[in-house]
C-alpha cells in the first residue's frame, strides 16, 4: 500500500478528550475517529489490526472444536422477557420499537439468543457437546463511556456459549475455552493474569477473567507472587488473623466533636485498627448497618451479594436517616443500640478482633473495649471489605500485590440458569428430559486492541507486536525527488510484496522527519530506509521496538526483513 493514497490522518496534537494512552494513540495514529460519545468508526489501519486480533481470535476457537456463527443484533424482546431480562438491564440496553409497535433491542449480550437457537435445534445427548461463537457487535448505553474503545457504546465482541449434558462437560468445555484464551493473549503478545471474578449478576459458578495489568485499567487486582493466586476486588479474600487478648471492661468515652477514624487517631493515640466504623445503608427500602474494621475499606459490590441485591438498590443513608437510626449526629455510629428494624452486617474479620472501639449512637461519645459476641451480635457475618496491599494471601499467607487491570477475557459457568428459564432440554440415554448445562465466554475485540497500545507504546508512538501489526514493513525513501533512492525503493517494496509480505512504502513528497515520525506513531515493525548511502548499495533496517539501525547491502534487504518477520511471527505464534 502506498502512503500517499492511504487514508492515515494522523494528528500531531494530542485529541484534547483523550484521556489514556491507547485512547490517544488510536486517535493520533489515525487508527479511528469519533462519531459520537462513545462511538468510534474505523480506519483503514485500525479495520486491519481488528481483522488481525479476530483471525487469531478465530484460529484458536476453531482450534478447540467451536464453531462460528452469526446472530442477529437486533434482537426481539420476547427473549429477553423470558429470562426477565429486558427489566434487569434498565436504561443500559438500546431498546427500539419496529413500524408495528413490537419491541426489539440492540443485542447487550447473546445468550438468549444462544439458547433459543440450540433449545430449536438440539433435542438429544448425541447432539452435545457444542460450543458455538460469533464475532459480533454489542450494544450498551454506558452512562459514561470513556477512554476510548475501553468503555465505548458499540463494540465488538467475540461471545461463545457451551452447551453440554451435565457439569462434567461443562467443566471440560471451561477448560477448553481457558487454553484457548491463553493462547489468543499470548499471540497478542499480552501480559496477563487469569483472576478470580465475581459471577455477580450473571449466577452460575467459577468465573475468571483475563485481565492485562495496565495502570490504566479499572479493575483492582488481588494477585500473590508465590502461590499465584489472583482475584479481582470483588472477590479478593484475605486470611484473617486472630487476636487472643483477655475481653476488658466496656467504657464510654468522651470524643468531643471526634467524628471521622482520622480524628479519633488524633484525639485518642490509636491506630485505625482498633476502631471498627459502622455505615449505614439504605438497602432496596430497609436500613442496613455495615461493620469493618476502621482502616478498611467496604466493597459495596461484596455487600450487594451479601444483600443479595443490585447496585442501584443500594446507597449510603443521608444525614436525617444517620440521625434517626443512630440518635446521634453524623459520626458517632455504632453497633450497639440502633434504633429501628436494622440489619446488621458484619465483616469476618471482626468476630477476630478484641477490644476495639466504636460509635455509641450518643453525640461526642464512642464505646471502648467492645467485644463480638460479647457486646453485640450480627445478623449476616461475611467477607464485606476490600484487600490491600500486604494482605496475606488466602491460600498460602505471603503478601498480596494490588495491580490495575484492563479485563480483556471473560470465561464463566452459567449452569442451567438460561436453559432452564427458556426450556432449552435434551433428552438422555435413558429417555429423560433434563437441562443443557451451559457456559460462556466473551472477549473485547476493541478492548484487546486499546490493551495492546497500553502494552506497546513509547512517546513516538505504537510499538505493534508483528502479530497484529496492520503491516509489516515499511519501506521508506528519503527523498522521492532522488531518481536512484525512488526507484531502489520501488524494487525493494514490490520484492517484499512478491514474497507476501504485508508492506508499506512512504512515496509522499514530504520531509524525511515527518515520514520517520509518521512511520513511529504508527508502529509499523520493521522499517527500511533508503537515503543517501544507497549510492555504496547500502540501506538501513531498523526495528520499531529497538534503537539501532542494521545497515544492509541492497540486495540483501528483502532476504534480511523477511526473516526478520517471519522470526518474529513464529515468537507470537
Ligand atoms: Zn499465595
Amino acid at each position: 500500500m502506498r502512503l500517499s493514497q492511504l487514508l492515515m490522518p494522523t494528528l500531531r496534537e494530542v485529541p484534547a478528550d483523550a484521556e489514556i494512552p491507547s485512547h490517544v494513540l488510536m486517535l493520533k495514529a489515525g487508527l479511528m475517529r469519533k462519531l459520537a460519545a462513545g462511538i468510534y468508526v474505523y480506519l483503514p489501519l485500525g479495520k486491519r489490526v481488528l481483522k488481525k486480533v479476530e483471525e487469531i481470535v478465530r484460529e484458536e476457537m476453531d482450534r478447540e472444536g467451536s464453531q462460528e456463527v452469526l446472530m442477529s443484533a437486533l434482537i426481539p424482546a420476547e427473549l429477553f422477557k423470558e429470562t426477565g431480562r429486558w427489566d434487569v438491564f434498565g436504561p443500559e440496553m438500546f431498546k427500539l420499537k419496529d413500524r408495528n409497535e413490537r419491541d426489539f433491542c440492540l443485542g447487550p449480550t447473546h445468550e438468549e439468543v444462544f439458547t433459543d437457537l440450540v433449545r430449536n435445534e438440539v433435542k438429544s445427548y448425541r447432539q452435545l457437546p457444542l460450543i458455538l461463537y460469533q464475532i459480533q457487535t454489542k450494544f450498551r448505553d454506558e452512562r459514561r463511556p470513556r477512554f476510548g474503545v475501553m468503555r465505548s457504546r458499540e463494540f465488538i465482541m467475540k461471545d461463545a456459549y457451551s452447551f453440554d449434558a451435565d457439569w462434567e462437560g461443562l467443566d471440560e468445555s471451561f477448560n477448553k475455552m481457558y487454553r484457548a484464551y491463553c493462547r489468543i493473549f499470548d499471540r497478542c503478545g499480552l501480559k496477563y493474569l487469569v483472576v478470580e471474578a465475581d459471577p455477580g449478576a450473571m449466577g452460575g459458578r467459577d468465573s475468571k477473567e483475563f485481565m492485562v495489568i495496565s495502570s490504566v485499567g479499572e479493575a483492582v487486582i488481588a494477585y500473590c507472587d508465590s502461590c499465584g493466586y489472583a482475584a479481582n476486588e470483588e472477590k479478593a479474600e484475605c486470611l484473617i488473623e486472630s487476636r487472643d487478648e483477655e475481653m476488658l471492661e466496656i467504657e464510654k468515652v468522651y470524643t468531643p466533636n471526634v467524628k471521622t477514624i482520622e480524628e479519633l487517631v488524633d484525639f485518642l493515640k490509636i491506630s485505625p485498627s482498633k476502631f471498627v466504623k459502622t455505615l449505614i445503608y439504605k438497602a432496596k427500602g430497609k436500613v442496613v448497618a455495615a461493620l469493618v474494621r476502621g482502616d478498611r475499606d467496604i466493597n459495596e459490590t461484596k455487600l450487594l451479594n451479601v444483600l443479595g441485591i443490585r447496585e442501584e438498590e443500594l446507597e449510603l443513608a443521608d444525614g436525617p436517616l444517620v440521625e434517626e437510626v443512630t440518635g446521634a449526629k453524623v459520626g458517632f455510629a455504632g453497633p450497639l443500640g440502633l434504633k429501628g428494624e436494622v440489619t446488621l452486617v458484619v465483616d469476618s474479620e471482626i468476630p477476630q478482633l478484641r477490644n476495639f472501639i466504636v460509635g455509641a449512637n450518643e453525640t461526642d461519645y464512642h464505646i471502648k473495649n467492645v467485644n463480638y459476641g460479647r457486646d453485640f451480635k450480627g445478623d449476616i457475618v461475611a467477607d464485606i471489605k476490600s484487600v490491600v496491599e500486604g494482605d496475606r494471601c488466602p491460600r498460602c499467607g505471603a503478601p498480596l500485590k494490588i495491580a490495575r487491570g484492563i479485563e480483556v477475557g471473560h470465561i464463566f459457568k452459567l449452569g442451567t440458569k438460561y436453559s432452564e428459564a427458556l426450556g432449552a432440554t435434551y433428552t438422555d440415554e435413558e429417555g429423560n428430559e433434563k437441562p443443557i448445562v451451559m457456559g460462556c465466554y466473551g472477549i473485547g475485540i476493541n478492548r484487546t486492541v486499546a490493551a495492546i497500545i497500553e502494552q506497546h507504546h513509547d512517546e513516538k508512538g505504537i510499538i505493534w507486536p508483528m502479530s497484529v501489526a496492520p503491516y509489516h514493513v515499511i519501506v521508506v525513501p528519503v527523498n522521492v525527488s532522488d531518481e536512484e533512492q525512488k526507484q531502489i525503493a520501488e524494487k525493494i517494496y514490490n520484492k517484499l510484496l512478491e514474497e507476501k509480505l504485508e508492506v508499506l512504502i512512504d512515496d509522499r513528497d514530504v520531509r524525511a522527519g515527518v515520514k520517520f515520525n509518521d512511520a513511529d506513531l504508527i508502529g509499523i515493525p520493521v522499517r527500511v530506509t533508503i537515503g543517501k548511502k544507497v549510492k555504496e548499495g547500502i540501506v538501513e533496517i531498523k526495528l520499531r521496538e529497538r534503537e539501532e539501525v542494521e545497515e544492509v547491502k541492497v540486495e540483501e534487504a528483502v532476504r534480511r526483513v523477511k526473516q526478520i518477520v517471519e522470526e518474529k511471527l513464529r515468537e507470537l505464534s
